[in-house]
C-alpha cells in the first residue's frame, strides 16, 4: 500500500534537516507546569520507557487528526505524504527522534499545548504529590504526557509545521528548567518531530534493540505504520 511505501530504507533513516531562521523568542512555562516539570526531570522513576508510548500516542492522535481533515476534503498541507510515524535512534549522538506526519502544531498551538500541562487530571497530580513521599508512583499513575520526555532528555527539540495550507515550520526547544524558545525553521514537514537529547542515566534509548523491543509492547493499537532506522517495526 502507498502509506508504506516510503517508511523503508535508507531515503526513510530520519535526522534533524531543519534550520532556525530569525531569532528565538523566549516564554516562560506557567508556574504549575514548571512544578511538574521539575518533578519529573528529577525523578527516579523506574518506568521512563512510557515516555515511548506517550510520544507515540500524541503522534497517533495527530495523524488521526490530519487524516480526518482530508477526508472531509479539506487541503492540507504536503497532502502527499502518508500517514506514519517514524522513530531514529543515534547511539553516537544520543538522541532519539519521533516524527509524524499528522496535523502538526503553528507557533501560537506550540505555546499552548506545549506551554502549560492542559491535561484535566494536573489539579489532581499535585495534590498527590504534595503528600506522597513516592512521587514516582504517582508520575506512573497519571501519566504526564508530552512532559513524560524531561524524564530521558536533558535537552527536547519540537520542529513543527501545521497542516493548515500555508502554515510555517517552528521550532520549539527547551531543557525543561523554567522556560523554552520559539523559532522559525526552514525544512519542516507536515506534523512534528521531537528530537530528545539523552540524559546520561538514559542512554539506553538511543540504542535500537530497546527502543524497538518498547515499541513493540505499546503499539499494538497504533493503526498507522511505525518505522525504526528504516525498517517498518
Ligand atoms: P494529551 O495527549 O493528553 O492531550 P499531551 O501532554 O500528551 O497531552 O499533549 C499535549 C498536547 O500537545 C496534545 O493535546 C496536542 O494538542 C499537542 N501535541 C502533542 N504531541 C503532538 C504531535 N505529535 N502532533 C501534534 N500535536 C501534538
Ligand atoms: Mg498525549
Amino acid at each position: 500500500p502507498e502509506a508504506l511505501s516510503s517508511i523503508q530504507g535508507e531515503d526513510s533513516i530520519i535526522e534533524e534537516t531543519e534550520k532556525v531562521v530569525g531569532v528565538a523568542d523566549k516564554h516562560s512555562f506557567q508556574t504549575e507546569t514548571q512544578k511538574i516539570l521539575h518533578i519529573v526531570a528529577e525523578s527516579l522513576y523506574t518506568e521512563k520507557e512510557v515516555f515511548i508510548r506517550e510520544l507515540i500516542s500524541n503522534a497517533s492522535d495527530a495523524i488521526e487528526k490530519a487524516r480526518h481533515l482530508q477526508l472531509t476534503s479539506q487541503k492540507i498541507m504536503d497532502g502527499d505524504l502518508p500517514f506514519e510515524i517514524k522513530i531514529a535512534t543515534d547511539d553516537d549522538k544520543k538522541t532519539l527522534i519521533i516524527q509524524d506526519t499528522g496535523v502538526g502544531m503553528t507557533k501560537e498551538e506550540l505555546i499552548k499545548n506545549l506551554g502549560r500541562i492542559g491535561y484535566s487530571g494536573t489539579g489532581d497530580f499535585l495534590k498527590n504529590l504534595g503528600d506522597n513521599p513516592d512521587k514516582a508512583s504517582v508520575i506512573g499513575q497519571f501519566g504526564v504526557g508530552f512532559y513524560s520526555c524531561f524524564m530521558v532528555g536533558h535537552t527536547i527539540k519540537v520542529y513543527s509545521r501545521s497542516a493548515a495550507v500555508g502554515s510555517k515550520g517552528y521550532l520549539w526547544e527547551s531543557d525543561g528548567a523554567g522556560s523554552y524558545s520559539i523559532s522559525e525553521a526552514d525544512g519542516v514537514q507536515r506534523g512534528t518531530k521531537i528530537i530528545i537529547h539523552l540524559k546520561p542515566n538514559s542512554y539506553e534509548f538511543a540504542k535500537k534493540a530497546t527502543v524497538e523491543a518498547i515499541i513493540k509492547k505499546y503499539s499494538n493499537f497504533v493503526g498507522f505504520p511505525i518505522a525504526l532506522n528504516g525498517q517498518a517495526v
